[in-house]
């Protein structure tokens, strides 16, 4: 009885130390109450920006809520801390905190950052969450982020974007030759080796371009953020699908030291409240983006227009061509984007037999 109890106390005992061991040695930040972390997050947006911007306001709002006011952040628009492509330079130096942005906008300084905003007939919104939380994909953005001091989460999603805005009709791949139009990224590579001439403008200068003919067409989002634009007014046809951006992410990215000089419970609230914020976007994108489109289309007489099939087919050869180019000589970027095709072939496979023939039955006529 007696060496019972002495070794259930002695199992004790060891629990306690080793308890307390790992809490050091994980560098376990005690939780103070009446401490008040205030931190400051800088953005790729103008300040209140409408769905893109107001992610950050949003998780601002909710690590406030969550957390009974023991941390507070301060969100600044592009260009009042740092200008929009200083966002990351800025948070990885520590600087600032928090940043909220597009990861694309990095691909010259980490190239696998393209595969977490959008990549050419790639992952919906839907199927690129799975892929960041439940494929792996979270992982390789970390590793991907580590040397530049940063931990990324996924903040926001506009789901499927719209080809553009044209003032010329797109009726074969011949039209794109000689096209002029403002598409960035990947999407501009394949648009320019289609034989179009392609610029890459902030969203704030696409409505003066098309209005004086600098440009023939221009992307941006969607219906929902392109109405506030008013592109309507300078561009005839709306087309679709947004080929170049099925689903597309936004990121949050928190200095390394700083979250780790989080006590548990406040790192968990960031992290949940970036999870919020990112079907929080998606959510409103859904909802305002039938609403602008009805608009768009029955009180300003757009004329919505699908992509013909053979021009979506050869963009599509293109695109494998300027995929391979992309990652060829990247170790991570290519880790990343088998990871990311991996996935997209097994998600395609089941989606085949339920979102899309879903959405295929609820079409079928009486
Ligand atoms: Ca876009």
């Amino acid at each position: 009885m007696k060496k019972k109890i002495l070794s259930t106390f002695l199992i004790f005992l060891f629990l306690g130390c080793s308890d307390n061991s790992v809490t050091s040695s994980e560098g376990k930040v005690e939780i103070d109450l009446n401490k008040v972390y205030k931190w400051n997050m800088v953005t790729t947006w103008p300040k209140n920006y409408p769905g893109l911007g107001l992610a950050a306001e949003n998780l601002s709002k909710y690590v406030d809520e969550m957390s009974n006011g023991r941390m507070k952040i301060k969100v600044y628009g592009a260009g009042e801390l740092v200008p929009a492509m200083g966002v990351f330079d800025a948070v990885s130096q520590g600087n600032v905190e928090l940043g909220h942005g597009a990861s694309y906008y990095w691909t010259g300084k980490v190239k696998s950052s393209q595969f977490y905003t959008a990549v050419p007939f790639g992952l919906t919104a839907q199927e690129i969450n799975s892929w960041i939380h439940w494929g792996g994909g979270q992982e390789l953005w970390e590793e991907a982020y580590a040397p530049f001091n940063l931990m990324p989460l996924a903040g926001g999603n506009t789901g499927v974007q719209m080809a553009g805005w044209f003032n010329k009709e797109i009726n074969s791949i011949q039209d794109l030759k000689g096209l002029k139009m403002r598409i960035p990224g990947l999407a501009g590579e394949i648009f320019s080796r289609a034989g179009a001439e392609t610029v890459v403008l902030p969203g704030s200068d696409i409505f003066l371009a098309l209005q004086q003919g600098v440009v023939d067409a221009a992307e941006w989002v969607g219906p929902f953020n392109d109405l506030t634009f008013g592109f309507h007014q300078v561009a005839k046809y709306y087309y679709y699908p947004g080929w170049h951006e099925g689903g597309s992410t936004l990121e949050i990215i928190i200095n390394k030291e700083a979250y780790e000089s989080l006590p548990d419970d406040l790192r968990a609230i960031v992290k949940y409240a970036a999870r919020a914020v990112n079907q929080e976007m998606l959510d409103e994108y859904t909802a305002n983006n039938n609403r602008a489109l009805t608009e768009l289309v029955e009180v300003h007489g757009v004329e919505l227009r699908k992509l013909p099939d053979d021009v979506l087919v050869e963009l599509r050869k293109i695109s494998r061509e300027v995929m391979e180019e992309f990652i060829e000589g990247d170790e991570m970027a290519t880790k990343i984007y088998n990871s990311y095709e991996a996935f997209k072939q097994d998600v395609i496979e089941y989606h085949e037999i339920s979102e899309k023939a879903f959405i295929e039955m609820r079409d079928l006529e009486d």
